[in-house]
């Protein structure tokens, strides 16, 4: 086999190879169907059966209550920046909380769309943290609150969700959707494209509470209203069957070879914890963007002295199979992701290469 090397980029992102070794072996011919699952219609029983199994799986690593709906659905999580607020503005306002990059870019669609405000903005700080308690002016009259789960870009994230009152809760959960238990029932509506954490890109999913499918204007394009894509489970037209699949892949992997979401949120805290403590340990060498109470488990972002040695540091990583460090163009510096399917083993392998790289580099400047 060609050898793979530790990845650590942002998304598409690293899979679990069992998963990879699976999709290989059964690409040819699916068991009991004998055609490739890039073959065969997606109204076909065995793809019924994969789309069935999908939704039972999430339904039970989530523990997603009745009264929800599961949604397969294309155009990425780009696409709900905007399909959330043709769908649940109603002629109201919402309000967004800005994180990092992606809170952004939703409140710009959301723009095009109708009226949004911002309850919070970090960007005086350059999004290194989020917003105390008390910091957030959210309208009681909203129409929902936007947040950002895991901003994939600065590298903060939420450990609790702000509370919101009878307002409903939309979370953007692309870079930790299946990374830990969610509370779903908080939640108005939840999405987060695949190629990040569950998956490769071609799919986002979607759990919307049934009570907020009733408020789109009926002259919404079909494909863009999340009805027709509820009344049709997520068959109204061809669905991007492959990334479905990979992601029942990604659930069987996450039930039977993980053990649940709890026990995945367990090996995400150590993993991000070998590189905190790295940081915190430098003197100041590597200065960790996100403040610590903020700090994400899926992508830790820092800078090193100058950026000749960000420079330095991505190439001689590269040289000890270490890949895909490079930070944002926003940010700069490195950003390490390190999603479900990033072994341990990968990120004690950058921890070492970070020490030895500091004791090899610190003073030169
Ligand atoms: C990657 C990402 C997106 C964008 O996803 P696309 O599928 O490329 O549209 C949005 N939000 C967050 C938090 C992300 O990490």
């Amino acid at each position: 086999m060609v050898e793979r090397v530790y990845n650590f980029s942002p998304g598409p992102a690293v899979l679990p190879l069992p998963v990879i070794e699976e999709a290989q072996r059964h690409l040819v011919a699916l068991p009991g169907v004998g055609m490739s699952v890039l073959e065969i219609s997606h109204r076909s029983k065995p793809f019924e059966a994969i789309l069935a199994e999908t939704k039972q799986s999430l339904t039970d690593l989530l523990g997603i209550p009745a009264g929800y709906k599961i949604l397969f659905l294309q155009g990425g999580a780009s696409l709900q920046f905007s399909m959330v607020p043709m769908n649940l503005l109603g002629g109201k306002s919402a309000d967004y909380v800005l994180t990092g990059s992606w809170g952004q870019k939703a409140l710009e669609e959301a723009h095009r769309t109708g009226e949004a405000r911002v309850a919070w903005d970090g960007k005086a700080d350059n999004y290194n943290r989020l917003p105390a308690a008390g910091e957030l002016k959210l309208t009681p009259t909203a129409a929902y609150v936007h947040v950002t789960s895991n901003e994939t870009i600065q590298g903060v994230q939420f450990r609790d969700m702000p509370a919101t009152g009878s307002v409903p809760l939309v979370a953007d959960l692309s870079s930790d959707f299946l990374s830990r238990p969610v509370p779903v029932d908080r939640f108005g509506l939840i999405y987060a494209c695949a190629q990040k954490n569950a998956g490769i890109a071609g799919v986002t999913v979607v759990i919307v509470r049934d009570d907020l499918l009733a408020r789109a204007p009926d002259n919404l394009p079909s494909m863009l209203d999340y009805r027709v894509h509820a009344k049709n489970d997520s068959l109204a037209n061809t669905p991007p069957v492959f990334a479905v699949y990979i992601l029942s892949l990604i659930c069987r992997w996450l039930k039977d070879d993980v053990g649940g979401l709890a026990k995945m949120a367990e090996r995400n805290v150590e993993k991000a914890k070998l590189l905190y403590d790295v940081l915190d340990k430098s003197g100041g060498f590597y200065r960790g963007h996100a403040k610590p109470d903020c700090r994400s488990q899926m992508n830790v972002t820092w800078r090193l002295p100058s950026e000749e040695l960000e420079a330095t540091f991505v190439k001689e990583a590269k040289t000890h199979k270490l890949h895909e460090l490079k930070g944002h163009r926003s940010v700069g510096g490195i950003r390490a992701s390190i999603y479900n399917a990033m072994p341990v083993e990968g990120v004690r392998a950058l921890r070492d290469f970070m020490v030895d790289f500091q004791s090899r580099h610190a003073g030169k400047k």
